[in-house]
């Protein structure tokens, strides 16, 4: 009964405060696919071009899939966590394979495609083919917790349970999409994460942490672990004609697939001495014969990654000699104009701007 009185309740408030974007006007899968995708982890505000950008040069599964990674990365360029677009490319790929580029219409096979998560899938299964599952994300986990005033963790797994549970029953079988969105829309602009808008809230009069005073501690956090510090120095290094070495990042780290200046990766931020300058150069295949501007630049803030705080330095280094021969062969020497064709991570990309383009 009492989810019936916040079902009827929270879209009654719908009808009038929908927020509209251009992916709520669609049902295409591939569609609402690109939008929750970008969304993960950015705001709706910095997502939206992107997303438009994305659909005007990838407007379908076959687009993308036979897209370069390297294309799609550039796309992505400026939006951070580009494991995002690596999985897209490859998940476009895989539909083009077994299901012909129809993107699938059931929860587990959707669950099943590389980078889609229990929210995702849900989000797609509703918004696109009318499914009643319920999404539940952090602004769902929000709003439910407050309304049932949870005291323990959100993440834990018994509260965890409890929301979707929760969540599944109170949705609207007959209006899954409108109801998820509903939910989603009140995370975002009333139930927000400080200050909550309770005075304009739709269900209000149910709320027990408004009622018991609670909704400065409710949703309760578990504290993370610290995040890992690295020191990223880059050389910055030019030769006469003013190109500049960049490579692309291979491995299982950060920033797979974009390009970068030559990096000397340190346990601490002192600044290089000239002798790992010295050994860093011969090892390219640079020779001794360079001179290296005073300024170090340092930006201000460190650049936060969910796990890691990456702090970085950039040296401009001039090359007097060298020989194309003896240089690493993942090493190119790009002419600064030419810099914007390559994603860069966002941070590098800033410096570029100050610096070089
Ligand atoms: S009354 Fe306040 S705390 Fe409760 S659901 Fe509404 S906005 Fe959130």
């Amino acid at each position: 009964m009492a989810n019936k009185i916040f079902t009827t309740k929270l879209l009654k408030w719908f009808e009038t405060e929908r927020r509209d974007m251009p992916w709520k006007q669609t049902t295409d899968a591939y569609c609402i696919w690109v939008s929750e995708i970008i969304l993960q982890q950015t705001r709706v505000a910095q997502g939206l071009p992107y997303y438009l950008r994305f659909i005007k040069k990838f407007p379908d599964i076959k687009s993308l899939a036979r897209a370069e990674e390297d294309e799609v990365l550039k796309l992505w360029e400026g939006l951070g966590y580009y494991s995002r677009a690596r999985n897209m490319h490859a998940t476009a790929n895989e539909i083009l394979e077994k299901y012909d580029g129809v993107f699938p219409s059931t929860y587990e096979k959707v669950r099943a495609l590389k980078g889609i998560g229990s929210y995702t899938a849900a989000a797609i299964m509703s918004f696109a083919f009318g499914q009643p599952i319920a999404v539940v994300d952090g602004n769902v986990k929000r709003v439910v917790s407050r309304y049932l005033a949870i005291t323990d963790a959100i993440d834990d797994s018994g509260s965890l349970r409890q929301i979707e549970f929760w969540a599944q029953n109170a949705l609207d079988k007959k209006h899954p999409a409108d109801f998820n969105q509903a939910m989603l829309d009140l995370g975002a602009t009333v139930c927000l994460p400080r200050n909550p808008l309770c005075q304009e809230c739709p269900v209000k009069s149910g709320c027990g942490a408004l009622h018991n005073n609670l909704t400065a501690i409710i949703p309760v956090k578990v504290r993370k672990n610290t995040k890992r510090s690295r020191f990223f120095h880059y050389l910055v290094i030019q030769n006469k004609k003013g190109d500049v070495l960049i490579h692309r990042r291979a491995g299982k780290d950060i920033w797979k697939g974009l390009y970068e200046f030559v990096l000397i990766e340190k346990m601490d931020k002192t600044n290089l001495t000239m002798a790992e300058l010295n050994d860093t150069l011969k090892a390219l295949g640079l020779g001794t014969k360079y001179s290296v501007d005073d300024t170090v630049y340092c930006p201000d803030k460190p650049h936060i990654l969910t796990h890691q705080q990456i702090n970085t330095k950039y040296y401009s280094v001039l090359i007097n000699k060298y020989d194309d021969l003896l240089l690493r062969p993942d090493l190119n020497f790009v002419n600064r104009g030419n810099l914007t064709n390559f994603a860069f991570p966002r941070e590098l990309k800033a410096y570029m701007e100050k610096f070089l383009i």
